[in-house]
């Protein structure tokens, strides 16, 4: 058994001159480092005391929101970098309401995470994403996939292989057009188990990619161990190319890895025609980021289609 602890402190009288204050103030402290780490002190702060107030705010508005319908998708697209047309597109949660404006998935899913809401909200999105999918894909055409991000909570869950599939069976979509976006925290989880989930997804048809590649705690061996299609080069390595030497050797180091494990390469958060024709160089074949689209309504992203899609070759 491994036991961790979570401390929060407070200092008389800086932080409060009563016993009551001083212990309200601990329990801001405590709070805040449990949602972050498992093994750390906190001192007190009063924008502490702030956060916890937007925090509670939105973990109120998320509790309506679903059934308030307070989300949209976004769709981000993806193109073959030689052709510059749509090969796909990843699925971005949306979230507003009136009294809050927009807020930013990055500060919302973490929220939802916590409170145990991101198991609906993400079943919301997956179906959502396989619906749209199934229309893009109508016209016939070269086949558009969605990706769709699902967090390590949401993998933890046991009937998240039951739940795509019903997704997939709902909308009719050819399981080949859907990729999972993972993190490598999943796999930090529990290996055996992660590779059984992995496998059984993989086994519906779909495909899993690994995102934000080389920001958590890489480990090299998990991209052998673990049944993976895609890797997505973050867009942190892409940011600085071409003219930083260390992000240039790790751009190239990561896709020559993929390249070598037969893994298709996605480099995220192209800028400038430089990114696109540097990665281009070091043999990434798909690219998203700015330099095509930002991430799109819905009927944009129609109109993206039809002005980008490459048309299927005439048979004969
Ligand atoms: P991510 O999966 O890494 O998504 C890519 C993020 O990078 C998106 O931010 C996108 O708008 C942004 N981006 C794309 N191209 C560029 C570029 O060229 N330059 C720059 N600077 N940024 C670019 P967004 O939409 O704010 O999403 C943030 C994160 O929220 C996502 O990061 C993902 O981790 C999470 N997220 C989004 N939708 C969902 C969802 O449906 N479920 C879950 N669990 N997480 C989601
Ligand atoms: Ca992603
Ligand atoms: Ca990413």
């Amino acid at each position: 058994m491994y036991l961790t602890a979570c401390v929060g402190a407070a200092l008389y009288p800086t932080h409060g001159e009563t016993a009551r204050d001083l212990l309200r103030n601990v329990d801001t402290a405590l709070h805040h480092i449990k949602s972050r780490d498992r093994n750390a002190v906190q001192f007190y702060s009063p924008q502490l005391t702030a956060s916890i107030g937007r925090w509670v705010q939105l973990e109120a508005g998320l509790r309506q929101a679903i059934e308030n319908d307070e989300f949209t998708l976004n769709f981000q697209p993806k193109v073959d970098l030689a052709t510059r047309c749509v090969i796909g597109a990843e699925a971005l949660v949306r979230w507003g309401n009136e009294e809050l404006g927009s807020v930013s998935p990055d500060e919302f899913v973490p929220v939802a995470e916590e409170a145990g809401l991101i198991g609906a909200i993400g079943n919301w999105v997956l179906q959502q994403a396989c619906h749209h999918a199934v229309q893009w894909n109508r016209g016939g055409g070269q086949p558009i996939h969605v990706g769709v991000n699902v967090s390590a909570h949401q993998m933890r869950r046991p009937d998240i292989a039951d739940k795509v599939n019903v997704c997939l069976e709902e909308s009719g979509l050819d399981p080949r057009l859907l990729e999972l976006e993972l993190t490598e925290s999943v796999m930090m989880d529990d290996t055996g188990k992660s590779i059984a989930l992995l496998e059984d997804l993989r086994g519906l048809g779909i495909t899993v990619a690994i995102d934000d590649f080389g920001t958590g705690y890489s480990s090299l061996s998990y991209l052998t161990d673990f049944p993976l299609d895609t890797l997505k080069v973050d867009r942190a390595f892409v940011m600085n190319l071409p003219d930083d030497r260390d992000a240039v050797t790790i751009a190239r180091a990561i896709i020559g890895l993929a390249q070598n494990l037969d893994l298709h390469i996605v480099a995220e958060g192209i800028e400038t025609d430089e990114h696109e024709r540097f990665l281009q160089g070091l043999g990434s074949h798909t690219g998203q980021g700015y330099l095509f689209s930002r991430p799109l309504g819905a009927a944009e992203f129609n109109e993206f289609i039809a002005q980008n899609q490459t048309p299927m070759p005439v048979a004969g």
